[in-house]
């Protein structure tokens, strides 16, 4: 048994391990290092409710709840270098720290346009901070202009457009979250955000962005120019593997783990955003996610494995946002199928389940009001972890209950 646990990153899969260490009886030596200066806490509320009423972060756990579960919370420093020979982590205030197990939940970062750098008005949203310099940024009547059509981009929106800003979506691809939803989904949620009174400009390539005075100018390659107070780049996100790749970790789209979340070193684990793992149900095929739960049940499930337990991680990939009142929810891998079928749920709800040649239902993603799509989505995830190869007009037909194709 280990008797000292370091842990690297403490966001949602840092703090849950180290939760989840103690859960399990552990009573060794936990230390969970971050490199900001807040107790743990959740990102999906950043680009929704942190914008507009909760200004404080929403708590994963408080320092008081680390504490008297006796975990060492070492909040604003970094870890700069690992020293697998020597088994400890280095700090970037010279202080290491050794290790019997150690876990990286090191995250992902925003990317950003090429040759471009954060500054007060070209902004990205990662954290906490991030997000309060949004805020303040969110004052009725200004212009915000969002580079980049996914998930994060389009909550923004959606909540700068409540806050009564004029918002201009600048997207490359020919339809706004070209790599999440498929596309009618997505054109559900851009005749939203039109009709909500947000510009989207499709295909359109950024050629150059200039900060003027106090405005901001965003050319695009056909030579026509957005002009606002701030934007905000929404371009997808980059894991933070280097620490791993500098120590001689395999890396691939992340840190490279095994089906129990172990990298290349067994004495070193990574979960969450940081790390590809190989999807059971999928054949094994290596995919890296950026979803809430995964990261949670990603750090719950290390801890067993970081004493001794050898559980894989076999979870269906679910996510989801939230948009005006709409919410959508992809389960599966949508990108990977051929057939789709509809099926209809009243109000203007659907999901489409997207199905393999063979007829093995593989991804199901919706949307509707508020959690409208929320029950049949989550059976579709119980009928995509067995593997089921429903019928596709049972799939379609609303008078037939999903639960009676699981049962069959
Ligand atoms: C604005 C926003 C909205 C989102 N909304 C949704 C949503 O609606 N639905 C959904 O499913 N998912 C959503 N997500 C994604 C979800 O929040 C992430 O998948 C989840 O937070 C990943 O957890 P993690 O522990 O892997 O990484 P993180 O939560 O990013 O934690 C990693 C931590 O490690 C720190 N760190 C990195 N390197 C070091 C180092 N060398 N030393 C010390 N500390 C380090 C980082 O600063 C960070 O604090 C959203 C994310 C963002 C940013």
């Amino acid at each position: 048994m280990p008797e000292r646990i370091v842990i690297v990153g403490a966001g949602l899969g840092g703090a849950r391990a180290a939760l989840s260490l103690r859960e399990r009886g552990f009573a060794g030596e936990i230390t969970l290092i971050g490199d900001e200066t807040h107790a743990p806490y959740d990102r999906p509320p950043l680009s929704k409710q942190a914008l507009l009423d909760e200004p404080d972060p929403r708590l994963i756990a408080p320092l008081e709840a680390l504490a008297q579960a006796d975990i060492t919370h070492i909040g604003g420093v970094r870890v700069d270098s690992i020293d697998r020979a020597q088994r400890c982590v280095i700090l970037n205030n010279g202080i290491s720290k050794r290790y019997d197990k150690l876990l990286l939940a090191t995250g992902a970062r925003p990317r950003m346009l090429p040759g471009l750098r954060r500054s007060e008005r070209l902004l990205t949203l990662r954290t906490h901070d991030d997000a309060v310099a949004i805020r303040e940024r969110l004052t009725p009547g200004a212009r915000m202009i969002v580079i980049g059509g996914g998930f994060i981009g389009l909550e923004l929106a959606a909540t700068a457009r409540w806050r009564g800003l004029a918002v201009t979506v600048i997207e490359g691809l020919p339809r706004l979250m070209a790599r999440a939803v498929p596309a009618e989904i997505a054109a559900v949620m851009e005749a939203r955000h039109r009709e909500e009174g947000v510009e989207i400009l499709l295909e359109s390539a950024v050629a150059a962005v200039r900060e003027k005075d106090d405005e901001i100018h965003v050319e695009l390659q056909d030579g026509s120019v957005v002009a606002g107070e701030f934007a905000v780049v929404g371009i997808g996100a980059i894991p933070n593997d280097e620490l791993a790749a500098q120590t001689g970790l395999l890396v691939d789209n992340g840190i490279a783990v095994d089906r129990f979340m172990r990298t290349s070193d067994p004495d070193i684990y990574a979960v969450g955003d940081c790390c590809s793992f190989p999807a059971a149900i999928f054949g094994d095929r290596r995919i890296r996610l950026e979803s809430w739960r995964s990261a949670q049940d990603q750090g719950t499930l290390v801890a067993g494995n970081m004493l001794g337990g050898r559980k894989p991680f076999v979870d269906v990939p679910w996510s989801w946002s939230d948009q005006y009142d709409l919410t959508l929810q992809v389960a599966g891998l949508a990108t990977t199928t051929t057939k789709s079928v509809r099926r209809d749920l009243g109000d203007g709800a659907f999901i489409l389940f997207h199905l393999e040649d063979e007829g093995r239902i593989v991804a199901a993603s919706g949307i509707g009001i508020g959690n409208a799509v929320g029950r049949d989505i989550r059976l579709a995830e119980m009928l995509i972890a067995a593997q089921a190869k429903p019928s596709m007009a049972a799939l379609g037909s609303s008078n037939i209950k999903l639960k009676s194709l699981l049962a069959a």
